[in-house]
């Protein structure tokens, strides 16, 4: 079921809200109630190259720029960015410009009709890349922004582009595995009851190189409704919550900004010999948490120069003592065959053998 987004809709959940939810309800929660600090220098460089690359799109769109005039208006755009992130910007952007420009002029060698570009993030109207669906009236209606949504030579079949400006390297399987573009899948299918498979692929813009094509398709998509309407059963679930479950996995905690306000990190320390399960969770999510703290720390030194505290007669910085150096523990260990060409240094009456003739 799809419904316009100028409709009046209250009950609204967005992918990476729900997404974030279905890893863990508490980090979802803490970051949908702004419990806690997710703008970092690292964001604010991806929404920047993420303009630059939705202005491009828009001067293809509405005046039919070139693909030399898009990829001088994006390195130019990328050189006036914010001063204090510009040279991130460009190094974010590496060569997709060019790739860009090709993608948005050309196809299979001819040359691409402006109009081919269907969708895309910072389009008006129907050419908006914010697309919705509302599962069943009691669910919230699900929305996710795509960044480019191009035809092809078939309306069974369009090409979904993203871009990805991190230092993450996107394999064909991670794009197969994403809880994004199977969502995003989910959004297109409904929006274009014509459109039979849907073609994935990502720009990581960073290296200038794109993923394999992966197709999600219309035969497979009860298994993508399924795995998103059980996120939004968590969501719901938890929403609501005064303290949601937190479900800590190395993976997920080593990146999340809840880290530090998360119950297993501000609980009592489990003994191992009670639950070593438990245990071993709080552990993950307790090294996140120091990690976190650790690089805080870092920053504050870099800014304000060593931390003191002087109830506890401890400091943060470089100045402290050289860490000591350890005795030698004797141990166990394998002896190197000799070489019958290299002579054998009996002097020191071990097995090392010798460089020196
Ligand atoms: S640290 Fe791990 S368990 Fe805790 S809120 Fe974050 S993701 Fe969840």
């Amino acid at each position: 079921m799809t419904r316009a987004l100028t409709d009046v809709v209250e009950d609204v959940v967005d992918r990476s809200t729900l997404e974030t939810y279905a890893a863990c309800p508490y980090q979802g929660w803490a970051i949908e109630r702004g419990r806690v600090e997710t703008a970092s220098i690292h964001t604010e460089i991806g929404t920047e190259a993420h303009r630059i690359l939705s202005d491009a799109i828009a001067a293809r769109f509405d005046d039919g720029a070139s693909a030399d005039e898009l990829q001088a208006m994006m390195h130019a755009a990328a050189r006036q960015s914010r001063p204090d992130i510009q040279p991130e910007v460009i190094r974010a952007l590496g060569g997709s410009p060019r790739m860009i420009a090709g993608l948005l002029t050309h196809r299979h060698g001819q040359e691409r009709h402006q109009h081919d570009i269907m969708r895309f993030d910072g389009g008006d109207g129907d050419r908006a890349g914010q697309l919705a669906w509302e599962p069943r009236l009691d669910r919230p209606l699900v929305t996710g922004a795509v960044d480019l949504l191009l035809s092809t030579e078939s309306q069974a079949e369009l090409d979904l582009l993203d871009w990805k400006t991190g230092r993450t390297w996107f394999s064909a399987g991670v794009v197969a595995n994403s809880f994004q573009f199977c969502l995003y899948s989910v959004l297109i299918f409904a929006s274009y009851p014509a459109c039979e498979v849907v073609n994935v692929r990502i720009l990581m813009t960073r290296f200038s190189s794109m993923s394999p094509a992966v197709r999600f398709t219309r035969s497979r998509l009860s298994d993508y409704t399924a795995r998103v309407l059980s996120a939004l059963d968590i969501y719901v679930a938890h929403r609501d919550s005064a303290l949601p479950p937190a479900w800590p996995h190395e993976e997920k905690c080593k990146i999340c900004p809840a880290c530090t306000a998360c119950p297993w990190v501000r609980g009592e320390v489990r003994d191992f010999a009670d639950d070593p399960a438990a245990g071993l969770q709080q552990l993950v999510s307790l090294e996140a948490a120091t990690k976190k703290l650790r690089s805080t720390a870092r920053g504050w030194w870099r800014t304000h120069g060593e931390i003191r505290s002087a109830d506890l007669d401890i400091r943060f910085g470089v100045q402290g003592p050289a860490p000591k150096r350890r005795a030698p523990v004797p141990s166990l260990y394998h002896v190197q065959a000799e070489d019958p060409d290299t002579d054998t240094d009996t002097d020191q009456g071990n097995h090392t053998t010798c460089d020196t003739p």
